[in-house]
């Protein structure tokens, strides 16, 4: 290195080495360049500092970016630089320094204003010299164009490489790479069977969150593979999610696609944190590389695309029904406003406010209105839907019923396949750690007790599982014997009864229901204390009815009528707290079931125009009180 350009006025102020690796992967595995880096540090020794006076700016190790505002490390070199602080910056090549030129030549300025010095492997330049500040402009310039055909090389042979089906990244759960690199289907049984449950589970409820919950319900885990570092690729059996179920019916690989570029990302949002740009998920249509009937497939293409379709409908937003959930108002998802034309949505009580939910216009609200459009309580109209729907469908029930009682014996016996294989796999693993156990000499203590727990915990394992299969069998069995079949049969011809049934939940009324009505719409502003409401059947007609709109506070909760008769017979002559104890030792309770209080008398008076001189403090005797009350009673 050349030691001319070396003045004792740099020699005073602070040299800077700066060392950046860009991914931590670089960080971990290119060690070589990185102890290059750090060697710098004795170049600026040799040039005179002293070692107190060289400072390292290792703070953007393992991380990249292509500009230096997500690079602390830089951002406080230019400070201090610009501060006047620094006598020489030393790194290894421009390219770590700055990643585009418009950085690298902010930098090479401010060096030439400080007076400050520029040193790579290759030597020390002083910026304010025009031969070396052309050397220095050059260097940015190569070290760009080098960052940008090696970006791109790897780029174009990356997507290339994606057309042709050839990219490999790890496979998701159910597939396995095969001898020659293509995808099999993985060869344990129980994967591949519990997949095809998962989609059949899908098919019939068409809600995730059922999906899970039937999972749950029996027992039944996910097959996941280990993404971790230690034990990568390995095969664990996880309690199902929700994240893991929707992760599997979006991924198009188990309907045999292979699909590369799912995601963009656009330069124009990126994260704050990191400065990383933001993945924006690319509709079915628009995926770049799509190669279907890749390797063997779980599910049918258009299958797929009709999941993903359904789970975008369960968003529930305004142009679609939704699934039916299981609330109790009957229209969730297919009723709309017939002033406005807007979907309207159930607001739902809360159970201990013993309220049935409301249909309500609101959208027009969000979006900024006053108030609200309109809002009625669902009760009377889904007694009228009902009403209208159960004379409207008769003739329908035997085919409504038939495939739900198919259904029942399909689903039983698929679920029973699921529980054998897995009794199956936790009662192998139990013979293996029994046959290892056995394999151990017994004098080597320390492991045959080890093995033992193990052998232990695997026995544990399939006695639960036993238990709750015996269990769900149990729970299961009702529906298999020819009689209680026999009723359901009977019970099917008949609609209503169906209907009324204490096992039939609010989701499937939901669904008979939507078997024949496509939408309602209500109308509650046209005519005072009524509602109209037209309802379009699937058919393709439409029919109009009216509904009453129930009074204020109609079928709301009252004080019992003993309790308010003896309040007013006792108005006159005790005070409120005397009426409320007598009313609660006659074991009278308060509308919501609980003990009388004084306020309560009090609005029960008031209201009823009883409280009329009425004395605060007590002003009758105890012994009155007690005659009087039981003269009356
Ligand atoms: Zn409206």
């Amino acid at each position: 290195m050349t030691t001319t350009k070396v003045q004792s006025t740099h020699q005073e102020r602070t040299a800077f080495v700066y060392v950046r690796q860009s991914t931590p992967v670089q960080v971990m595995e290119n060690r070589e360049s990185t102890e290059r880096q750090y060697r710098l540090r004795d170049c600026a020794i040799e040039l005179g500092w002293p070692p107190s006076r060289v400072e390292v700016i290792d703070e953007d190790q393992g991380r990249s970016g292509s500009t230096a505002a997500h690079r602390t490390g830089f951002q406080r070199l230019a400070t201090e630089v610009s501060l006047g602080k620094v006598g020489i910056v030393l790194m290894l090549e421009a390219s770590r320094l700055a990643r585009n030129n418009s950085d690298w030549y902010r930098l090479m300025e401010i060096c030439g204003l400080s007076g400050t010095l520029i040193a790579d492997e290759g030597g020390v330049y002083n910026p304010r010299e025009p031969n070396d500040r052309l050397l220095l402009g050059v260097k940015g310039t190569i070290s760009e164009a080098e960052l940008f055909t090696l970006r791109t090389r790897l780029y174009e042979g990356r997507w290339n490489k994606a057309r042709k089906g050839l990219l490999h990244f790890s496979l998701p759960v159910g597939y396995v790479q095969g001898a020659e690199g293509g995808w099999t289907l993985d060869p344990d049984t129980q994967v591949r069977a519990r997949l095809d449950y998962l989609f059949e589970c899908f098919r019939r409820h068409g809600v995730v969150r059922s999906v899970v919950r039937e999972l749950k319900g029996q027992g039944l885990e996910l097959p996941t593979r280990v993404a971790a570092q230690e034990g990568y690729g390995s095969l664990v059996w996880k309690a199902p999610t929700l994240g893991a179920v929707i992760r599997i019916l979006h991924n198009p690989a188990y309907a045999g696609a292979y699909v590369y570029g799912r995601s963009e990302y656009s330069n124009l949002r990126r994260s704050p944190k990191t400065g990383k740009a933001s993945a924006h998920v690319r509709s079915v249509d628009q995926w770049p590389v799509k190669i279907t009937a890749h390797h063997p497939a779980y599910i049918g293409w258009e299958e797929f695309v009709k999941n993903q379709e359904r789970l975008r409908q369960n968003w529930n937003h305004d142009e679609n029904r939704g699934v039916p959930r299981e609330g109790r108002a009957l229209l969730q998802g297919i009723v709309y406003c017939g002033i406005c034309g807007r979907k309207m949505r159930v607001q739902d009580r809360a159970a201990k406010e013993n309220r049935s939910p409301s249909y309500v216009c609101g959208r027009g609200y969000d979006d900024g209105d006053e108030k609200i459009c309109q809002s009625m309580t669902s009760r009377p109209i889904d007694a009228a839907v009902v009403e209208v729907f159960l004379g409207a469908v008769s003739p329908l029930s035997l085919r409504v019923a038939i495939p739900v009682l198919d259904q029942l014996e399909q689903d039983l016996i698929a679920q029973r396949r699921q529980q054998e294989l897995q009794l199956e796999q936790a009662r192998y693993e139990a013979r293996l750690a029994q046959r290892q156990y056995d394999a151990v000499d017994p004098a080597h203590r320390l492991v045959a007790g080890e093995l033992e727990r193990r052998w232990n915990e695997k026995l544990e394992r399939v006695g639960q599982l036993e238990r709750t299969y015996a269990q769900a069998e149990q729970d299961a069995e009702w529906s298999l014997t020819k009689e209680e079949r026999a009723a359901i049969t009977r019970l099917s011809q008949d609609l209503p009864a169906i209907w009324s049934a204490e096992t039939t939940t609010n989701q499937e009324r939901k669904q008979l229901l939507r078997m024949a009505i496509e939408s309602v719409q209500l109308d509650g502003m046209g005519q005072a204390g009524q509602i109209e409401m037209h309802i379009r059947w699937r058919s393709g007609t439409i029919t109009d009815h009216v509904v009453k709109r129930p009074a204020p506070g109609e079928g709301s909760l009252k004080t019992p009528a003993e309790a308010v008769s003896q309040i007013h017979r006792m108005a006159g002559r005790n005070s409120y707290d005397e009426i409320a104890a007598q009313l609660n030792r006659a074991g009278l309770r308060s509308a919501f079931g609980r003990c009388f209080t004084t306020q309560q008398v009090g609005y029960i008076c008031r209201r009823d125009g009883m409280a009329k001189r009425q004395p605060r403090c007590k002003s009758v005797p105890e012994e009155n009180l007690d005659s009087s009350i039981s003269k009356e009673s």
